[in-house]
């Protein structure tokens, strides 16, 4: 091989044995292959120096180390592309052997949990689930409930006021107005719900909580019905063999009206730090609805009769789970009601 061409390759296999990535590829293409200043081109122009009988041995000879390097490139080339697919794989394996971190899986809040259950138990009675307007007007959280003008409850401060003529219901009775206006007796219905009263938070009072109303209008309904019907909610709810007892109390919207208890489960009635040594535990209010209460809804008090009742869902949660802090149910502390999984 003539002398020039053979540095040039020597120096090619010497270049070539160094290009390790795509880059110092193209430029090693550029070096001898370009088609201005590429070496092999250069050598060619020199082809003009040369003696007729030499120029066709040296364009052969020219043309084989051209071919022989254009190969090399391509096999480098080749080279590598697999390199780099194989990092890439490399890169991107999983190891199946690994622990996983695993999804942790949302679940019911324990107000939910208690709703649902007491759902259950009236709706086994034949009782439906009624739905109201959290924002309401006086007519339907005062008025119809026969609670006066004067009624200390309708004070700002204790009812949440979000205009003149709106305030955030401080019960869910107003349900019931809504339930009688809507249909005719007999009617059985609960209606659990948020209920709202300026009650600064402590252990056992939040501004904001969860009552379930229920209402059971019809022909000859009696107070024996009520405390039938309770009696048996506590059963279903805390435990066969429980008690009840019905104190007299007022509320504008029943009449009579009476505070139930249930004895308590834990003790038995004996005393003990759930119902506070009494051996007895607070169920709600109840009563008569109130023949005003039905006349403005148009049900006739001589044909039809019913009684109502309003439960603490979250004194109930409370109790279930041995709870001492409501505020604990509406904080969301996910440590908290992971406990409820
Ligand atoms: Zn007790």
């Amino acid at each position: 091989m003539n002398q020039s061409l053979s540095e040039v390759r020597e120096q090619f296999l010497g270049d070539a044995a160094a290009a390790a990535n795509a880059d110092t590829l193209a430029s090693l293409k550029d070096k001898y292959l370009g088609r201005k200043s590429g070496l092999i081109a250069a050598a060619k122009k020199t082809i003009g120096k040369l003696g007729a009988e030499e120029r066709a041995e040296f364009g052969r000879q020219v043309n084989e180390l051209a071919a022989e390097v254009e190969a090399e490139i391509g096999r480098l080339g080749e080279a590598i592309a697999a390199r780099n697919e194989q990092a890439a794989l490399d890169r991107e394996r999983v190891d199946v052997t690994l622990p996983g971190t695993g999804a942790a899986s949302g679940h019911l809040h324990p107000i939910t949990l208690v709703r649902q259950r007491i759902e259950d138990i009236f709706v086994s009675m034949g009782y439906s689930v009624e739905d109201g307007p959290e924002i309401e007007t006086p007519f339907y959280n005062f008025d119809a409930l026969n609670i006066p003008a004067s009624h200390p409850a309708r004070d700002s401060a204790d009812t949440f006021y979000v205009s003149e003529t709106l305030a955030l219901r401080t019960q869910t009775s107003n349900v019931q107005i809504h339930t009688m206006q809507r249909r005719k007796p007999p009617l059985r219905v609960i209606a659990p719900g948020r209920v709202f009263r300026r009650d600064t938070p402590d252990p056992t009072h939040n501004p904001m909580f969860f009552q379930v109303e229920g209402l059971n209008v019809d022909r000859r309904i009696t107070m024996a019905d009520l405390k039938g019907t309770l009696t048996k909610f506590v059963e279903m709810m805390f435990g066969a063999n429980l008690r009840t007892r019905f104190r007299p109390s007022y509320f504008p919207f029943t009449e009579p009206s009476a505070e139930v208890d249930f004895s308590c489960y834990v003790c038995d009635g004996s005393g003990c730090r759930v119902c506070k040594g009494t051996g007895w535990i607070e169920l709600g209010g109840s009563g008569m609805v109130h023949p005003n209460v039905l006349e403005t809804v148009s049900v006739d008090p001589e044909e039809f009769s019913g009684f109502a009742f309003g439960l603490g869902i979250d004194r109930m949660a409370a109790l279930m789970y041995g709870i001492d802090d409501i505020r604990l149910l509406y904080e969301n502390d996910v440590r908290f009601l992971e406990q409820f999984a």
